[in-house]
């Protein structure tokens, strides 16, 4: 397969998803002295953001894992938007625990053979932006934005408009990648020992 129109496939996709590349152009440039982004050409920068928006290696993902806190704007808008959300087991008996089995009957149905919250966007236990069974909250919250539905069982990160996760995680990328840049055209040595 032609990998140039593979990338601009997965450019636009990933673009379609998460909003406008300008957006993420910006964030990517907080922080950075007017002059120091003046230095590098901006058919530069937007080739970096390009890469960024290329896809997640192994790597990126488990890094963003770890990190979570840092991409996750704490906006609560997966709690105002997600539907349906799925209960495991596990979570029955966690919110069983919590509430009891006459109120959770309140909160869970089942419907199509699976478990899931009776009410969703926003989802009943959201107040003030909080989640009040923060403790007990469903594996799926506590996963989000990342998804182990596809790929056999692996966790990959799932892509929502109005989850600003996954921008923050390629608007970092492309930072990295032009604070590299930076780096080499102060100090050329930089480049050719990336190179070795
Ligand atoms: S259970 Fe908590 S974390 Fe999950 S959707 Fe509801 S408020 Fe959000
Ligand atoms: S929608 Fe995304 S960015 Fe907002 S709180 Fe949820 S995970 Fe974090």
């Amino acid at each position: 397969m032609d990998m140039s129109k593979r990338t601009a496939k997965h450019v636009e996709n990933l673009t379609f998803r998460i909003g406008s590349k300008n957006r993420i152009m910006k964030k990517a440039l907080e922080g950075f002295k007017p002059e120091a982004v003046r230095a590098i050409p901006q058919s530069e920068i937007q080739q970096n953001v390009d890469k960024a928006l290329e896809g997640f290696t192994d790597v990126d993902l488990a890094i963003a894992m770890e990190n979570s806190s840092i991409f996750c704007a704490r906006c609560g808008e997966c709690c105002r938007r997600s539907d349906p959300i799925v209960l495991t087991p596990s979570d029955i008996d966690l919110l069983t625990s919590l509430l009891g089995i006459q109120r959770l009957g309140d909160y869970v149905t089942a419907k199509d053979g699976r478990f899931i919250f009776k009410k969703t966007k926003p989802c009943a236990f959201l107040q003030k932006n909080k989640c009040i069974i923060y403790d007990h909250r469903p594996l799926v919250c506590r996963q989000f934005p990342f998804d182990d539905r596809t790929k056999g069982g692996a966790l990959t990160l799932a892509l929502y408009k109005h989850c600003k996760f996954t921008a923050n995680l390629i608007a970092c990328k492309a930072k990295l990648m032009i604070l590299r840049r930076l780096e080499e055209m102060i100090d050329p040595r930089r480049s050719r020992t990336r190179r070795i």
